[in-house]
This record gives C-alpha cells, structure tokens and sequence, in this order.
C-alpha cells in the first residue's frame, strides 16, 4: 500500500483489568472504505474515540498521512470528521444552522454553498430550513452525514452511523456512501455489527472480537471462508432422488418435509446445483436463500483454527 492515510499499530486500551482494545493494527489507503464488524462491546466505540483523540490509548500508535497523531492532534482533526447515528447535532436548530455551527469550527470557505451542495448531494436540500429534530431517522443520519464532509475530510471515522435505521433507509444510506467515496476520494472506517451491510459496503473487513482483530479480508475473500448460505427449496420430485443427489455432492442437507428441504452451500454453487437438479428431473417450485449471520461468522472463526 502507498502511504496509507490512516496507520494504526498495536493500539490498546484498558478500562481496569479489561482490555477494550487489546493491541490491534491496521490501515487505510486513500479512497478507501474498511469495515470494522464485532458485536456489541467487541471495542468498536472504543477503537473510534481512540482515533478521535477523545479518550488516551494505553499503548499503540496512530498515525495519520504518516503524521503521529498524538504529536499534530490540531492539524489532523482539522483533516478528519465524524459520523454516528448519535449526533450531537442541536434538535431544536434548523439542518443549516447546525451547518453553519460545524462549518465556523472547521473554517470552511464559501460555507454556505458547501452546505447547499452537500444537502443536494445528500438528497436533502428541501429540509435545510427545518429545525433538526422534525427530520425522520433516514434523514438525520444524511444531515450528519453532511456535516461529515463539511470540512472536505480526507478520512471520516463511521461509528455504526446506520445503527437506528430500518432495512431499505439503511440501502439508501449505503448508496450514498459509496457515492461520496466515489465523489468525494474520501477514506472511511465504518463500524457495525451487520455482517451484510460492512460486506456490501467495505472494500476490506476486519472483525473484531473482544478487542482484538481476528480476521481481515475483503467482502469477497470471506464469502469465500465463510460465506456458508442456506438454501431453502421445495421441488416435485422423489425425496430419494433429491437425497442421493445432495448426499453425492457433500452438500448437507435436512429435510423438513418430504418435498422441502433446506440445503447448506457457497453461494457460488448455487446456479450449478439447480442445473444439476433439473437434469435429473426435479422440478423446483420455490426457492429462498438466507446468508449466514454474524452469529455464524462468529461460529465459524472459533471453530475454524486455520483461519
Ligand atoms: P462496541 O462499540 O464494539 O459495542 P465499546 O468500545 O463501546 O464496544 O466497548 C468495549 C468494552 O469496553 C465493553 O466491554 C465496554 O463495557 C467497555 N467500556 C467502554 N467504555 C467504557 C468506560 N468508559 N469505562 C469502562 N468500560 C468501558
Ligand atoms: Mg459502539
């Protein structure tokens, strides 16, 4: 990787005798987007605050645009933002004041026609003039995404910022946030819990466990490992004949009824094993997909010691 934008080595904290963050490392080249997935405490919030600079490592070292953090804090806040589905944005302030607040504390230039054309980016343009809290959830979290790029950051720090949304508000969002990547050559650390959502929208995902970093890999290189999906069929056909068919091809399989059986694979073999069917005859009448949960992600790494 060229200079990475951000660079992060053995970065640790401890609340006690309990390590939040337990010496992980990583980095992020410019323009683009890592995923940090862990459950609820794996140090997600932790990892991001330390980034921040709002609360002190215990040990580690954060570097940015190859600048120690610690060492130019001032300058590189001042090149970075902040998004979460907890903004601290006034409620009772209309969507540009709010702006105009951010814009002052960053110093942007043309303030006023920066915040036009990030609302118009952000689909938002008609809500400028309402005060913050009349805004829905969807078009909160794309005010606060606005208020991320005021500054025209060359890093933006995501913590869970699509935490409160419902699913098809939380597709737009991923929309939008590939395009400001796209638009705006911005690099992103992006946290969640939702194995789907990091998968479609990182380039890289490193998972997070109890504070330490267990796997990294692209979206990709995990379905790969991991992408285990269960596929639900009903058919017309003899049971036996779907049977001996699975059980040849090594693909477990439960039967829930004589005619409906739900079948564990990659999903790459999906289309294959439907030809396969068919030529012997089988008529599919219905089919369903499911794709593994962080649960089962998080099964498989503890089961899987060559990962
Ligand atoms: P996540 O964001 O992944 O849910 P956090 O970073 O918020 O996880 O928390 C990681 C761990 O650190 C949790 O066990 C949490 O209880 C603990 N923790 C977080 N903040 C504090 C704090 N200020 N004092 C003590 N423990 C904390
Ligand atoms: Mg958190």
């Amino acid at each position: 990787m060229p200079q990475p934008v951000l660079e992060v080595t053995n970065l640790t904290k401890r609340y006690g005798e309990y390590l939040a963050v337990d010496h992980i490392s990583f980095a992020i080249g410019e323009g683009e987007i890592l995923g940090l997935l862990g459950p609820n405490g794996a140090g997600k919030s932790t990892t991001i605050q330390m980034l921040l600079g709002l609360t002190d490592p215990d040990g580690g070292e954060i570097h940015y645009f190859g600048q120690n953090f610690h060492q130019h804090k001032v300058q590189i806040l001042q090149k970075i933002n902040f998004a979460s589905a907890y903004a601290e944005l006034q409620a009772r302030l209309t969507v540009r004041q709010n702006l105009r607040i951010f814009g002052m504390l960053y110093e942007v230039e043309n303030v006023e026609r920066r915040i036009d054309e990030l609302l118009t980016l952000l689909e938002v343009e008609e809500y400028a003039d309402e005060l913050f809290w009349h805004l829905s959830s969807g078009q909160k979290t794309r005010v606060i995404l606005a208020k991320a790029l005021l500054n025209r950051p060359k890093m933006i720090l995501m913590d869970e910022p699509t935490a409160s949304l419902d699913p098809d508000i939380v597709n737009k969002i991923i929309q939008l946030i590939k395009q400001l990547q796209v638009q705006e050559k911005v690099s992103i650390l992006f946290t969640s819990h939702n194995m789907q959502e990091v998968a479609r929208l990182c380039d890289r995902v490193s998972f997070l466990q109890r504070g330490k970093i267990v796997l990294t890999d692209t979206p990709l290189g995990l379905t790969k490992r991991i992408g285990k999906t269960k596929l639900l069929l009903s058919f017309e056909a003899k049971q036996t004949v779907v049977a001996d068919f699975l059980e040849k091809a090594k693909h477990p399989a439960t039967f829930i009824r004589p005619d409906l059986v739900e079948v564990t694979l990659l999903e790459e073999d999906i289309p294959s094993l439907l030809f396969e069917l068919k030529k012997k005859g089988v008529w599919i009448t219905s089919l369903s997909t499911e794709q593994p949960s962080l649960e089962d992600v998080f099964l498989h790494i503890s089961e899987a010691k060559e990962l």
